[in-house]
């Protein structure tokens, strides 16, 4: 799953695309993202510093500046912070001809993207390939998030033919052992090995983007590095973010409750922007307000596609509503999904002022 929130855009308050040493403290505060070659090489660096992001996102626009879809909640591992451990949700797949007629309306917004995600892996979908040539037979920008355990040479191949804009494989902790505890099933192992071979077949070509995305436990600063987690990773990538583990959905998970306490950064409630600038569509065509809710909760659904267009779904009635309760003020507590969310924090006054600082500097 991807890093909390509509999208990775954390700067580092220090000189941008450059690695500093940092230390668990700063970490506390700051999420940190670091590029090989500047972030000008973002190929969704268009969204990242439009005004619209994160700053004059109210009122909303016309249409979403993501859609995150959700290929399948089918995953072969069982992560420590992931809600899918406490879904009841039916397991299945997107079909072809309903990403058919979500990628003709997506492409009728130019500059709007798609980042395949949800709570499943996306490169399980038997049809990925298939899923990933329609939506680029539609011009729109791609991002895809992965444990990129089942990437193959014939997969990495497959999305460096049809430019697959982003392809962002997702770690945890800052040690192979770190990796290992949290991403339950997996090898760190196997999973550097993938990632060697996503690099070297996409090699000098421009697409995709490589990024890399871990989220650490506080306990876990105490023993490394993200520092030098980072310059390792930028070897290979071409982006690599760190960030605070968020496990406010599953503290009622027998095997959470023992790191709640300290993972919990005690930051203030605040209000939530993904509803201005994402809307989530899970694989069976649900419409939701975010992508937090792991249970396909009725009361955080719009409505069911390809019936509710997604522009309707956008700038209906049952969106601008939330909005007004979780989005303009802090109502969060009616809402079972919201009032656990990690958007729930000032966590994003914290980036907001890390963008104006790195603005500044420049
Ligand atoms: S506050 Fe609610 S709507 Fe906003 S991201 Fe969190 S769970 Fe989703």
């Amino acid at each position: 799953m991807e890093l909390a929130g509509p999208g990775v855009s954390i700067r580092a308050p220090g000189p941008i695309g450059q690695t500093r040493p940092l230390s668990s403290a700063s970490l506390g505060s700051w999420g940190v993202l670091t590029y090989r070659r500047g972030p000008e090489s973002d190929p969704f660096g268009y969204i990242f510093r439009s005004a619209r992001w994160l700053r004059d996102y109210d009122p909303p626009g016309v249409f979403p500046m993501w859609v995150n879809l959700e290929p399948t909640n089918v995953c072969q591992l069982d992560c420590l912070f992931c809600s899918r451990q406490l879904s009841q949700r039916p397991l299945g797949f997107l079909s072809l001809s309903l990403a058919k007629s979500l990628a003709r309306e997506i492409a009728g917004s130019p500059g709007a993207a798609i980042r395949l995600t949800g709570w499943g892996e996306p490169l399980l979908h038997p049809q990925i390939r298939e899923l990933v040539e329609i939506i680029k037979a539609e011009g729109i920008k791609l991002k895809i998030y992965t444990n990129g355990l089942a990437l193959t040479q014939e997969l990495m191949d497959a999305f460096m033919d049809l430019e697959v804009d982003d392809l962002q494989f997702s770690l945890q902790g800052l040690t192979p052992a770190q990796y290992e505890a949290n991403r339950v099933g997996a090898s760190y192992a196997a999973l550097r090995e993938r990632i060697v071979l996503a690099s070297q077949r996409r090699g000098g070509r421009e697409k995709p983007f490589l990024s890399l995305l871990t989220s650490v436990l506080a306990d876990e600063l105490e023993l490394a590095d993200p520092g030098i987690f980072t310059q390792q990773w930028l070897k290979l990538v071409d982006k690599v973010a760190v960030d605070l583990t968020n496990l406010n959905f599953v503290g009622q998970s027998p095997r959470v409750r023992p790191h709640l306490d300290r993972q919990s950064p005690g930051l203030k409630r605040g209000r939530c922007v993904d509803v201005f600038l994402a809307l989530e569509v899970k694989y069976d065509g649900a419409i939701q307000f975010c992508g937090q809710d792991a249970q396909g909760r009725a009361e955080h659904t719009i409505g069911y596609a390809p019936a509710l267009s997604l522009g309707e779904a956008w700038r209906g009635e049952a969106l601008e509503r939330h909005r007004e309760a979780v989005g303009r003020n802090l109502g969060h507590a009616a809402f079972e999904v919201c009032r656990n969310c990690y958007h729930n924090t000032t966590k994003y006054d914290l980036f907001q002022k890390s963008l104006a600082n790195s603005e500044a500097a420049q």
